[in-house]
């Protein structure tokens, strides 16, 4: 893969969702390590840290007042309300990755986030992850160990709801096996890096020689 730039389309763009607790945030990770010259676009969020969590890293945990005020700045390229708290994607994450000179940039956000997106970068590709099973999702869910009982039955009921947008998205992945699950992820990138007008300057500079 090599670096590209947020104003042309090089740059790839990713879109993970799914319902909480499916495991996304799991894969990512995964792929991260795999990727260096993939980053994560870290989200603003005014939900409060989980204990594991780093500020900057995993989210840039904002009160909301500072969240409302970077939205009538204009600041963020999406912006969402789920469960209850709002999220949203910087506009300077996304200049940040081309800055750094990242070939691709990978987003955690829900279905609203993803149309937002694909709707400012239609070449963006969006990937929906699928739990194995509804048991599974709350078995996830409450061994995660992260959030308390409420929270925890509030995103459980939201599922089927965020389940019943996949039909926007372009892949599907069914996490059942983490192993074969990373296997597939790893795959669209890697096809997302070989798209035909990625290369087309290359094929036209053959043509030429
Ligand atoms: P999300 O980011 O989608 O909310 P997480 O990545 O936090 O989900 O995963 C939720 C829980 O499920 C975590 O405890 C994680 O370790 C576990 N998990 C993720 N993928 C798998 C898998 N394939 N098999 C079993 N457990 C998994
Ligand atoms: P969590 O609180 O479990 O980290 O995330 C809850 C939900 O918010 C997940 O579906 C996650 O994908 C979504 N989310 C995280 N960051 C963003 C964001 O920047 N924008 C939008 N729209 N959703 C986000």
């Amino acid at each position: 893969m090599s670096a590209a730039s947020s104003t042309d389309p090089g740059l790839i763009l990713v879109i993970i969702s799914s319902p909480s607790g499916a495991g996304k945030t799991t894969l990512t990770h995964r792929l991260l390590q795999e990727f260096p010259d993939l980053r994560f676009s870290v989200s603003h969020t005014t939900r409060k840290p989980r204990p594991n969590e780093v500020d900057g890293q995993d989210y840039h945990f904002v009160s909301e007042e500072a969240f409302r005020k970077l939205v009538d700045e204009g600041g963020f390229a999406e912006w969402a309300v789920v469960h209850g708290n709002l999220y949203g994607t910087s506009v300077s994450e996304i200049d940040r990755a081309s800055a750094a000179g990242k070939a691709g940039l990978l987003f955690d956000v829900d279905y609203q986030g993803a149309r937002q997106i694909k709707e400012k970068f239609p070449h963006a590709v969006g990937v929906f992850i699928l739990p194995p099973s509804m048991e599974e999702l709350r078995r996830r869910l409450d061994g995660r160990g992260s959030d308390d009982a409420k929270s925890r039955k509030r995103r459980f009921e939201k599922a089927r709801e965020e389940i019943g947008h996949y039909p926007f998205f372009d892949y599907m992945i069914v996490n059942d096996d983490l192993q074969r699950a990373l296997a597939e992820l790893r795959g669209i990138v890697l096809a997302e890096g070989c798209r035909q007008w990625r290369a087309a300057a290359k094929a036209e500079a053959l043509l030429k020689g």
